[in-house]
């Protein structure tokens, strides 16, 4: 046994898992809801010019006419006669398109509300490491890739595929990626490129030609060079449209492709459900008994290691080194399941023998190697802590998955009920000085509610006496620990 993807898909989300010798390692999923339109591209008609708002009302095939702005209408665009169009400033929209003109668009902004979707006719192809775009004659290269060398190795080897079609922008992913598979993404965009303008000469107007290709197969198309051994999808009409795009675009993977339709669910092979749960929590458990403790913030992840129960000092300088050995590995596959990108900070357990904090190290590096995303280990600090990074790609599972706390806001420790009653007792003071009323009543959740009439009692008949009115606690189930109400009767 070796990899597999297993592709589980509903009308709301799909979710892709890829699995090693039976291990889950990375977990892609999209939602529908979050998808939206930008990054199509139509073949629109003109229905209305504006010449006062210089832009153009597009009708793409949607409810809304779409817009267009005569600063988004790029020179080479079949749209615009003449070259002399490049060297001056934006022309009038009325001279740019007419009523009634057909138009390829892509859409840069989803409709919203009233408003339509936003439009360009700078159309570009995106793909894992390259943008194709048609018309252009030339090759450029991110900026965030710093090292000549590399810009000039990246764009000599892109170069060659540039050609009257058009040409390409090489993004920040293609850093490292060798000739091969950039051949390989140039030939696809091509491909892609060439089936939309095929698309635009055989239809009528108002029809999408392209659409950002569905989660599936880009994670497909991702996967190209991954020694897959079976694809299995539990959607008849995914496995079916998968064949076809596999069978145009990378026929490679088809004969790989296998219909999964027992009654088990997918995601119960293997264990996958649970495993995407566990990748929730904070806690991570070794098997020699300690643990890992993974935390997410803005600004980076940590990674503490733990030993477990206490295992007597003889021993303890090497439970300790095999314990932070063990933790190379799960850390090397949690970054990569719950794609952690950014600053990574490890707390590995204090080694003192340096052949130690040696191997750990390259314990670390050659897990880390497996992982299809790029990451750099920086080596222990002076404070005993490896720092590292690994680049950012798609979303963390957190963040698709997880929204913050209500009840702690975020900061994963809430006020104790104790804390809550003294601020109740400090409001009532407060309103009592404010407000005249007959007596006061609080509402808060259950918890806090129990020690106002229990623990607190005593204190709370003190406020009653120092205010000289009653005091009643009501409680609202639908409360937070930290919320409450007091309210006036
Ligand atoms: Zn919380």
């Amino acid at each position: 046994m070796a990899a597999e993807l297993l592709i589980n898909v509903t009308p709301s989300e799909t979710r892709v898992a890829y699995l090693d010798n039976g291990i889950l390692q990375e977990i892609h999923i999209e939602r529908e809801a979050k998808r939206g339109i930008v990054g199509n591209i139509y073949k629109g008609r003109v229905s209305r010019v504006l010449p006062g708002m210089q832009a153009a009302f597009v009708d793409i095939g949607l409810d809304k006419s779409a817009f267009l702005h005569a600063s988004d209408i790029v020179p080479h665009t079949e749209c615009v006669a003449g070259e002399e169009q490049k060297k001056f400033p934006i022309k009038n929209i009325s001279e740019l398109v007419r009523p009634g003109q057909d138009l390829m668009v892509q859409v840069v902004k989803d409709p919203l509300g009233t408003k339509g979707a936003r439009l360009t006719t700078d159309i570009t192809l995106p793909s894992r490491y390259l943008v194709f775009m048609p018309g252009a004659s030339h090759v450029g290269v991110s900026q965030r890739i710093e090292s000549d060398a590399e810009r000039t190795r990246l764009k000599q080897a892109v170069s060659q595929y540039c050609d009257e079609q058009g040409g390409f922008i090489i993004r920040t992913a293609a850093e490292g990626i060798s000739d091969n598979e950039l051949a390989r993404d140039a030939a696809f965009l091509k491909r892609l490129w060439a089936k939309v303008e095929k698309r635009k000469k055989r239809h009528q107007t108002r029809i999408k030609l392209y659409g950002e290709i569905a989660l599936a197969a880009r994670v497909l198309r991702d996967f190209v060079e991954a020694p897959l051994d079976h694809i299995r999808i539990d959607s008849r009409e995914t496995y079916e449209r998968l064949v076809e795009f596999t069978t145009e675009y990378v026929p490679e993977l088809t004969a790989k492709l296998e219909h999964y339709s027992a009654k088990q669910p997918i995601f119960d092979l293997f264990d996958v459900e649970n495993e995407i749960q566990r990748a929730m929590d904070r806690k991570v458990t070794l098997k020699s008994g300690g643990y890992l403790i993974i935390d997410q913030t803005e600004a980076m992840t940590t990674v503490d290691i733990n030993t477990g129960a206490f295992v007597g000092h003889r021993n303890l300088e090497e439970t300790i080194f095999n314990t932070n050995i063990e933790a190379t590995q799960v850390i090397a596959r949690q970054l990569r399941l719950r794609n952690l990108g950014g600053i990574i900070i490890i707390d590995f357990i204090d080694m003192n023998n340096e052949e130690h904090r040696r191997r750990v190290l390259h314990t670390l590096e050659s897990a880390m190697s497996k992982d299809r995303v790029k990451s750099s280990i920086n080596g222990f600090s002076s404070l005993g802590l490896v720092e590292m990074t690994r680049k950012r790609t798609r979303e963390s599972l957190e963040h698709i998955l997880c929204g913050k706390c209500p009840a702690c806001q975020g900061r994963g420790t809430m006020k104790t009920a104790e804390t809550v009653c003294y601020e109740i007792m400090r409001e009532i003071v407060r309103v009592h000085h404010s407000y005249d009323s007959d007596s006061y009543l609080v509402y808060a959740s259950p918890k806090v509610c129990e020690t106002l009439k229990n623990e607190e009692a005593h204190a709370l008949a003190e406020v009653e006496i120092f205010v000289g009115k009653q005091v009643k606690v009501q409680v609202e189930p639908l409360y937070t620990q930290e919320q409450f109400d007091v309210v006036l009767m």
